[in-house]
């Protein structure tokens, strides 16, 4: 891969630079397709009905070896590369806050380089790369699992950048998306209040509602929500529509959803006590992870076995200068440590579409460091390090561990039944987040 590495810095500079949000992702998805194309994998386009979902498949038989790739910016988060103050970049509007441009780059190396073995030792099985939209916003792997994506793959390597070296045997939290929209009635607010009826109202009623249903629910759950729509901005008019979106998460699908049911039920009953109608749609969701023992206990042999990243002197002190605009824990900026690997156990206060994937084939999750310790997800200093020397040493890092990995259970098919006997041990029956009752994401349903 090092011959290699010279292009690898250039993609994903491309990638970093194009900074598409969720879905959106053209230049990107094509640039991958493209470089997949020529290394001879058969690409496939269009997944799950998708525009910029794709995958690149190489080999034959039996076992089959996933890696998973990202390629999508955040929103509003314009800034320079290896800057150490905000400064938004020239004809940029988003960035890559989350350093998906190192994740779709990093895993397309790992998946060329295991191609490469794989060609020389004249190896069976099937390498797949899934080229995977829309993680930030979109929830791209629900879709692409909906449409039976991963469905052949016997094992699935992944990685994220981090400010730390590890294997994931965390579970994350399941997590649901819905939006309400009441619809009442506009009036003057003065002359004729008794004729209006006011959507605001209802939304802050069930806020209110929501704000106490916190003391019985499980203190691993979450409920964050936003209004989306006030109302417009005049006092003096009663509101005739207003929206709120919610999100709730807890750590197993089934209770999220119960949550879900829960707020709806109130949502239901701050429309009659306004005399409002209130619409629920599913936006997004997400399922919690399973992690998968023997698939990590194989990465963590692999990760100690290239041992930590190593950085710069330069590298040191620009991490060194981007601490200081956050406020930290823990003494060593750039971590050099790979944590211990515990075995499976806890659950991550977080979300992520790679949960889905997991309830269908066992997942190996790793984290590896491209940004100084403590720095905050979905920053400006996030962008500015996934542009920076140091996400890409940590990315070729990543890469090295899922080739290696991939080689591994290639080589070793009896890893794969362990794994996938583990899984199926584990998993409970997939309840997919999206689509309940019938409905698509974003298609209302009266209450
Ligand atoms: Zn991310």
């Amino acid at each position: 891969m090092s011959r290699h590495q010279e292009k690898y810095r250039e993609i994903s500079r491309k990638i970093w630079e194009f900074a598409e949000l969720g879905m959106m992702e053209y230049q990107s998805a094509e640039l991958l397709e493209r470089i997949l194309e020529e290394e001879g994998f058969a690409v496939e386009t269009n997944l799950a009905g998708i525009p910029t979902a794709f995958c690149g498949r190489y080999g034959e038989g039996k076992p089959v070896v996933a890696i998973l790739g990202e390629f999508d910016a955040l929103e509003g988060l314009s800034q320079t590369a290896g800057t150490v103050k905000k400064e938004k970049r020239q004809n940029g509007k988003n960035g890559h806050g989350c350093g998906h441009n190192l994740l779709g780059t990093g895993s397309l190396a790992a998946a060329i380089a295991l191609k490469d073995y794989m060609k020389e030792k004249q190896m069976q099985g099937t390498l797949v790369y899934y080229g995977c939209p829309g993680e930030e916003k979109g929830c791209g792997k629900v879709h692409m699992v909906q449409a039976g994506c991963f469905q052949e793959s016997d094992a699935v390597l992944t990685w994220h950048p981090s400010d730390h070296n590890g294997i994931e045997g965390k579970s994350s939290l399941a997590d649901l998306n819905f939006l309400f929209q009441f619809q009442g009635k506009a009036a003057h607010a003065a002359s004729s209040p008794h004729l209006g009826r006011n959507a605001l109202h209802a939304v802050e009623l069930l806020n209110v509602g929501c704000n106490f249903m916190r003391e019985h629910m499980i203190p691993e759950a979450r409920i964050h929500y936003a209004i989306t729509d006030a109302g417009g901005s005049a006092p003096n008019i009663v509101q005739e529509t207003a929206a709120v979106l919610y999100e709730v998460r807890a750590p197993e699908m089934k209770t999220a959803m119960e949550l879900r049911e829960r707020i709806c039920r109130a949502a239901k009953g701050a429309a009659l006590m306004t005399d409002t109608e209130v619409q629920v749609s599913w936006e997004e969701g997400y399922s919690e992870y399973l992690p998968n023992d023997v698939l990590n206990r194989v990465g963590y042999k692999n990760l100690l076995c290239l041992g930590g990243p190593v950085f710069t002197k330069e590298e040191e002190k620009f991490a060194e200068a981007i601490r200081k605009t956050y406020a930290h824990e823990g003494k060593e900026t750039l971590r050099k440590d790979i944590e211990v690997y515990q075995g499976i156990g806890g659950c991550m206060p977080v979300s992520t579409d790679v949960g889905d994937v997991s309830r269908i084939a066992p997942v190996m999750q790793l984290y590896t460091v491209c940004c100084a310790q403590g720095t905050p997800g979905h920053s400006w200093q996030m962008v500015s390090q996934s542009g920076s020397s140091i996400g890409k040493t940590g990315m070729f890092l990543a890469a090295g561990v899922l080739a290696m990995t991939g080689a591994d259970l290639l080589e070793n098919p009896e890893l794969v039944k362990e794994a996938k006997e583990e899984h199926s041990r584990m998993t409970r029956p997939y309840i997919c987040p999206l689509g309940e009752n019938g409905e698509k994401a974003g298609e209302g349903r009266h209450l």
